[in-house]
């Protein structure tokens, strides 16, 4: 782990959310790389003391598909975390690759396999999108980002642009009566889930047209009373089907983390079984 802030070497800049920036740093006695989220200091002391707070948890996290907090300093009023390099970037940053089906089935198991540990802990990341879902080289695809995002969703409107987007919030999180949002809230984490892999296969956010702004109200009624996204006829029918159990628009006809890791889509594309006919499969 990271001991002392001093010992890290700003190479680049990553990125920058609403929160602040994430810079790539080296580690000056190891040379190991980092990424270091800076959070800005705009904040009250019970929210910082919030999210040191729950960045603790997230620092004995112990799951392949999180990614790891290795140090957390307070630097003025600035919040800065050291956290595991992820060389590819986020899925965002690669949305103008074609991604097949093949691959996306493998995201679709290491950020359910993410989820499953997560909720199994009674942890709701709610803030899933592609941005928060990273890879590196070796293909590991790891949900990033839980710890603030929950806070910051909690002590703020959830609108508010700070957590930057509420587009990939499910249907009960607008609307709790209709869509059954007092069952439990782990099936957001799905539907955003769902809405992200369709992102990534169309390559435009699925609410809109290819180029198109968001303008929130519309965005939320399509949300709420419109039909959900599905993939184009020219997808398989187990990628139609994955997507489907994804974005049921009632929270209590979503299927968990659990059961979708046993669906024909991640079966028929998983590694160890590198084609099984379709027919043989029954959804
Ligand atoms: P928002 O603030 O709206 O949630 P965001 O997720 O893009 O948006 P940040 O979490 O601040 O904002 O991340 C900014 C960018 O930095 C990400 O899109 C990603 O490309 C990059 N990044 C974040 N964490 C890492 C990491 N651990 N390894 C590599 N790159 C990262
Ligand atoms: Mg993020």
């Amino acid at each position: 782990d990271v001991s002392d802030l001093s010992d890290l070497e700003r190479i680049q800049i990553l990125g920058h959310g609403s929160g602040g920036n994430v810079y790539k740093v080296r580690h000056r006695k190891t040379s190991a790389l980092y990424a270091l989220k800076v959070i800005h200091g705009n904040h009250d002391e019970a929210v910082r003391r919030q999210i040191i707070r729950e960045m603790e948890i997230l620092k004995k996290t112990e799951s392949p598909y999180i990614v790891k907090c290795h140090g957390i300093f307070e630097k003025g009023e600035e919040i800065h975390f050291a956290l595991e390099f992820m060389d590819g970037g986020s899925l965002e940053q690669r949305r103008s690759d074609m991604m097949s089906e093949r691959f996306l089935a493998q995201v679709a198991r290491q950020v359910l396999e993410g989820l499953k540990y997560l909720h199994r802990h009674k942890i709701v990341h709610r803030d899933i999108k592609p941005s928060n879902l990273l890879i590196n080289k070796k293909q590991e695809v790891k949900i990033a980002d839980f710890g603030v995002s929950r806070i910051l969703s909690q002590t703020l409107d959830p609108c508010n642009t700070y957590v930057g987007t509420c587009a990939y919030m499910s249907p009960e999180r607008f609307d709790p009566e209709t869509y059954g949002g007092r069952y439990d809230g782990y099936a957001g984490d799905i539907w955003s889930l769902g809405l992200s892999l369709l992102e990534c296969y169309i390559g435009h956010f699925p609410f809109l047209a290819a180029g198109q702004k968001a303008d929130w109200p519309a965005l939320m009624c399509a949300i709420c009373y419109g039909d959900p996204p599905s993939p184009p006829p020219t997808a398989s029918a187990h990628f139609r089907s994955f997507i489907t159990c994804c974005l049921h628009k009632d929270a209590r006809n979503r299927w968990t983390a659990a059961q979708l890791l046993a669906h024909p889509f991640l079966l028929s594309n998983s590694p160890q079984a590198p084609t099984i006919p379709m027919q043989r499969l029954t959804i």
